[in-house]
């Protein structure tokens, strides 16, 4: 069996779920996940801002034109009346729902319920028209077994054991159907995997069912070596190590969920990212033997805060730097990056909802700097220490640029300088004209 997951400009209209419909019944018995239509989650996400500052006009207006647009879908989708009728009333019942949570109360809760509904009104429309067009499909949802521990982490063991009986079962379903990114708590409250969750929904259901493969199909024909947003003629890299492919989501390649790629690779499952749009460009494969001796791409994490703290005091110390990450731990607050010189240290955080706190508790240790908006850049390949001149070609990309830190040796395969956000783009682009243009 292998696990496909069509993201959100992959069922993005009428159009597109009948050429995603074509793609997944090619071959028989795969699992389908899928994303809600692009624009939905976003459209969710404003009206429970709305509701959250009260505005209900706000929350009416956005929640009718999404309505409307739905509408549109259904009658260009399916023909006949039968389903049609089906469509409709599944999507009155999942608007009116969303209408009743407009109450006086409004709270994270609620929200996490709006923000569910994207991936059960694509399903259903993707459930109605393969039923429509004779396939045999069976709807899976995710709300029954997708579920987190108190951690947040995914429950392998309950996943497993709701899923697998379910399609063991059932040998001539051609399409087992479900819905990304939402799942249930620890508590069995409607809860969710983060945006852009749909990836990482994919790759635990490959995992638990040991698929042969996870088939993340997106709008662009692979992992490019440069982030296509910002860089002008970035290529498709056709093969990367899990541990590369994970550094990349990690440090900014959007394509892949940042947590997405442990549990294929912790099972060893090769995840492919493919083009919906164009079906048969190769792509990318994530797996266990990717080539070494290139460095294969090059991506950016926004939004970083660098964080000093100098001390006489860690002069010939030991315990300095324990106490000094003791405070983060307090604060919940992930270090990206980490440097160390006889009498300071400085870190990177990517969430500064604590950052007054953190700088409150450290200054009993330190001078403390803060630096706000900067960007991290990452190079990633093979970036093992006994080969030569590859951090050399990176850091001569960037010798017009300023950077602030460097990181290079905490694995093999990467190497991170952090820059001024401002400066993201030039960093990016100067990276693509040392390591990929110059042949
Ligand atoms: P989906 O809705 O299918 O999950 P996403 O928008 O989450 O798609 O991810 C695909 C997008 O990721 C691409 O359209 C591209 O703009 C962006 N992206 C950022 N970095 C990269 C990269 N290195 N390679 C490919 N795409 C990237
Ligand atoms: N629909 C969700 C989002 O927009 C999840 C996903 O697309 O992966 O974030
Ligand atoms: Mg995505």
């Amino acid at each position: 069996m292998k696990v496909l997951k069509f993201g959100g400009t992959s069922v993005g209209s009428a159009q597109r779920i009948k050429d995603v419909a074509a793609l997944i019944t090619r071959r028989s018995g795969n699992l389908v996940v899928l994303s809600a239509m692009s624009g939905t989650t976003n459209a969710l996400v404003e009206i429970a801002d709305y509701l959250y500052k009260k505005n209900i006009d706000g929350a009416k207006e956005t929640l009718n034109n999404l309505q409307a647009k739905y509408a549109g879908v259904v009658n260009e989708l399916l023909s006949t009346q039968a389903s049609r009728q089906e469509a409709n009333k599944g999507l009155a019942d999942i608007f009116n729902f969303i209408r009743n949570l407009a109450g006086d109360i409004f709270t994270i809760f609620e929200e996490r319920e709006i923000v569910a509904q994207g991936e059960l009104m694509s399903t259903l429309l993707m459930y109605l028209y393969l039923k429509e067009q004779g396939v045999k499909v069976m709807f899976l949802p995710a709300l029954d077994f997708m579920r987190t521990d108190k951690n947040g982490e995914a429950d392998m063991t309950f996943i497993e054991s709701k899923l697998r009986p379910i399609i063991e079962a059932n040998p001539d379903i051609e399409v087992f159907l479900t819905q990304g990114f939402i799942c249930r708590n620890a508590y069995g409250e409607i809860d969710n995997l983060q945006r852009g969750g749909s990836d990482l929904t994919a790759s635990i259901i490959g995992a638990v069912l040991k698929a042969e493969e996870i088939e993340i199909w997106t709008d662009i024909d692979g992992m490019h070596n440069n982030d296509p947003r910002f860089v002008e003629g970035t290529e498709p890299v056709h093969e990367l190590h899990f541990e590369e492919a994970a550094e990349l989501a990690y440090f900014g390649a959007k394509i892949l969920h940042p947590t997405c790629i442990l549990p294929a690779k912790l099972n060893n499952i090769p995840v492919r990212l493919l083009n919906t749009m164009q079906p048969e460009a190769k792509g990318t494969v994530i797996y266990n033997s990717a080539p070494s001796h290139t460095i294969k791409a090059v991506a950016a994490k926004d939004n970083i805060t660098a964080i000093k703290i100098k001390s006489g005091r860690m002069l010939l110390a030991y315990g300095f730097l324990r106490k000094v990450f003791e405070i983060f731990e307090t604060y919940k607050t992930p270090i990206d990056m980490v440097v160390t010189s006889e009498v300071g240290v400085s870190v990177t955080i990517d969430n500064d909802r604590n950052l007054d706190r953190i700088v409150n508790d450290l200054k009993k240790f330190g001078t403390v700097t803060i630096e706000p908006q900067m960007a991290i850049i990452c190079v990633v390949g093979d970036l093992e220490w006994h080969n030569r001149g590859f951090e050399a070609k990176a850091l001569e990309a960037l010798k017009e640029i300023p950077v602030r830190m460097i990181s290079y040796g905490g694995s093999n395969y990467n190497i991170s300088f952090l820059v001024k956000q401002d400066d993201k783009v030039a960093a990016l682009n100067a990276l693509s004209d040392h390591l990929f243009r110059q042949k």
